[in-house]
């Protein structure tokens, strides 16, 4: 039953409501509190505990209005044995009128010395005479919004509750086994928690109600999951079978030859574009892995079927590296590689919009699908460094096309949490080995002080052959100021190192100009190549074998290791020398032991998520998606794999059930989730 229906209220209501997404019995039933207050007691004023919210009940002994030196409302109230200050720093005329002399309250908040002793600051406040019962149950204090109050709430959730039970989803044997309350004891439970219940269970979200709440989550996250999983396989996609001819003389005309692991997650990615519905995959495998390449031998099984493929990369200047070495690598063999970007403007776009119509392969930015460029038959979208965009940004992509196949690509490996959550639909391939002849990248920590000892390291290396990257401090707060201290290096270094040739990359530069200072690069006619983080990812100079970072302590770990790893890509024995300045924080100085002692991306990624949590490290966070409201990845981390396990049974034995539960918990927010 609609809520506004059920709450016999205008349009009003049920648009605040709307708001808080609720719009179903259902979703005011899950809508749970963020606290509760203890309201079922009174404590005397002189045995209040100050730092924890309490309740005391005293009669109005005074109450004044000040104008000066701020305006605020200051009341006293006075029980059998003391008395307490009321303060108000913002209030209306109702309220004084309330706190009358005389008047009843019960007050509840937290108890501060306050210069004129004890006081409440805005305490929740009820009137009350000689005999007003006391509740029996906490009070809940739910999420709210502008204009919507929580008694409110209070009353829109109890009549919720008071109609027909819901029913329960979840095998009664599984509760039992896990101890586990059903849902509408815990619905009740969360609601109107019984006097008695432990309150620190409850706001540590222990309590066997929260755990079961967040098990449901979980097995709807599951079941949304899996249900885009079957819907994709339900959907058609072109069947990119392949005749072998042009991967066959892909890899024949290599120098080298692949690896046991590109092998493997070329054969499995050939049997995904052979069947009939789009795949989903991920190829995972360090920086250095080879991860272009098999994206490559999937273009030409697109390719040779008769479909196009796209290519894109997160940022202009890796999109066109991609595109050059595509383009070196597959037009000798009669595929036309056509380049498209954002900047491009005039004739040379609708030329590139042409020819993405027509071409084998096109390569670009993500403003290749944003833009609804127009393909003539696009059978597989390739997607680089598909970590840099966020689950947002993945789902968004999701809904875009079914039809075409996709492949991701990222350096960084999914933990396993995320893995069977957010990602549980994508199917995965990882490439677990480098590619022969691969020197460790040798790592040296040194403070700010030993700068003058490091540029005379670089002029030695530059001066044997090599070629190296100086990164420039990242100055997160504003680009103008990292525009200003990439100059400045750049000067410094130029000053330091006057028989060097010193190129400079930077984000403000046009993308011509960036791709003649990456060419000039990569040809060996700049020794030095001062940058910002715009060689971060997937930049590709095997000959540069030397890298400082300046400032490292500012970078995040990913950051650091994808860094690094634009240097050991050739054979020479490469370094990378990270400056950083004290005094370090805590967390900085693990950032760098971590950098420092290890070299292996898939072992970084799991301290990385150690010490940041699941949030911040898929961003979830920073795109604001309520992706999930009450179970958190790293604290419920064992509530995931059971919810999994669940999912399948309840797919299996009830059907039904599964549907409900799905419908129950996700409604229209399903999309945000999964779908
Ligand atoms: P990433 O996985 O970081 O994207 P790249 O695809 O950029 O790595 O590959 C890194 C380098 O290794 C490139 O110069 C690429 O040509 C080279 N490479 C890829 N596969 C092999 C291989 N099997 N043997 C030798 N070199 C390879
Ligand atoms: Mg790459």
């Amino acid at each position: 039953m609609p809520v506004e229906k059920a709450s016999g209220k205008a349009g009003s209501l049920a648009e605040k409501l709307a708001r808080l997404g609720l719009s179903r019995r259902e979703d005011l039933l899950l809508h749970f509190p963020l606290r509760h207050e203890d309201e079922t007691r009174i404590t005397p004023i002189t045995q209040a505990p100050q730092g924890s919210a309490v309740q005391v009940e005293g009669e109005v002994v005074e109450c004044v209005a000040h104008g000066k030196p701020r305006r605020q409302l200051v009341a006293q109230i006075r029980d059998a044995g003391g008395v307490l200050v009321l303060r108000f720093l913002h209030f209306h005329k109702g309220l004084e009128n309330m706190l009358q002399t005389g008047t009843r309250l019960r007050c509840t908040g937290e108890i501060r010395e306050g210069y004129f002793g004890a006081e409440m600051v805005h305490p929740r406040l009820r009137v009350v005479s000689g005999e007003t019962p006391l509740p029996c149950a906490l009070t809940p204090v739910y999420p709210s919004t502008a204009g919507l109050s929580q008694a409110a709430l209070v009353r829109l959730i109890t009549q919720a509750r008071n109609g027909a039970p819901l029913a329960e989803t979840l095998p009664a044997d599984f509760l039992a086994r896990l101890k586990l309350p059903g849902i509408w004891e815990a619905i009740h439970t969360l609601h109107a928690p019984p006097p008695g219940i432990s309150l620190e269970a409850l706001a540590a979200r222990t309590h066997p109600a929260w755990r079961r709440i967040k098990l449901d989550e979980l097995l709807a996250q599951q079941l949304s999951l899996r249900e885009a999983y079957r819907a994709r396989r339900a959907t058609g996609a072109p069947v990119l079978a392949g005749t072998g001819e042009l991967q066959g003389r892909f890899t024949a005309g290599l120098p080298f030859a692949l690896t046991a692991a590109q092998e493997r997650a070329a054969a499995e990615i050939d049997a995904d574009l052979a069947r009939p519905h789009p795949m989903q995959r991920l190829l995972q495998g360090d920086v250095g892995a080879g991860k272009t390449l098999v994206a490559a031998l999937a273009a030409c099984r697109a390719i040779e079927s008769g479909w196009q493929a796209a290519f894109m990369a997160p940022t202009e200047i890796l999109a066109e590296q991609h595109f050059l070495k595509l383009a070196g690598w597959l037009e000798p063999l009669g595929v036309r590689v056509a380049w498209l970007s954002g900047s491009m403007k005039g004739k040379a776009r609708l030329t590139g919009r042409e020819a993405a119509h027509t071409a084998g392969l096109v390569v670009g930015t993500h403003a290749l699908i944003q833009e609804g460029v127009d393909f003539g038959r696009l059978g597989l979208i390739i997607i680089d460094e598909q970590h840099r965009f966020g689950v947002a940004q993945r789902l968004a992509l999701r809904q875009k096309g079914q039809a075409p196949h996709q492949l991701m690509m990222s350096a960084t490996p999914i933990p396993r949490t995320l893995a069977m959550s957010y990602y549980a639909d994508l199917d995965v391939s990882t490439l677990d080995e480098l590619p022969p002849g691969r020197v460790p990248v040798r790592t040296r920590l040194a403070r700010n002080e030993r700068r003058p000892e490091v540029v005379e390291y670089v002029r030695r290396r530059v001066r044997e052959g090599r070629q190296a990257y100086w990164v420039c401090p990242l100055i997160e707060e504003s680009e103008t100021l990292q525009l200003e201290t990439a100059l400045n290096t750049h000067a410094r270094l130029a000053e330091a190192l006057p028989e060097l040739r010193l190129g400079l990359l930077h984000g403000r530069l046009k993308s011509a100009e960036k791709q003649a200072v990456m060419t000039d690069f990569a040809q060996g006619q700049i020794d030095l190549l001062v940058a910002t983080t715009v060689v971060e990812v997937g930049v590709d100079v095997p000959n540069a074998s030397l890298m400082v970072i300046e400032h490292a302590e500012r970078f995040g770990l990913s950051q650091l290791h994808q860094l690094r790893g634009r240097v050991g890509r050739g054979t020479a024995e490469s370094s990378c020398v990270l400056l950083y300045a004290e005094p370090l924080s805590g967390t900085a100085r693990a950032r760098l032991r971590i950098i420092y002692e290890h070299n292996d991306g898939f072992e970084i990624a799991r301290q990385d998520l150690a010490l940041r949590g699941p949030g911040e490290f898929i961003g979830s966070r920073q795109s604001g998606i309520p992706l999930l409201r009450y179970a958190d990845l790293e604290r419920d981390a064992d509530l995931v794999p059971l919810a999994r396990s669940l999912a399948e049974t309840l797919l299996a034995h009830a059907p039904e059930a599964a549907k409900e539960h799905r419908i129950r918990w996700l409604g229209k927010r399903e999309e945000l989730l999964g779908t």
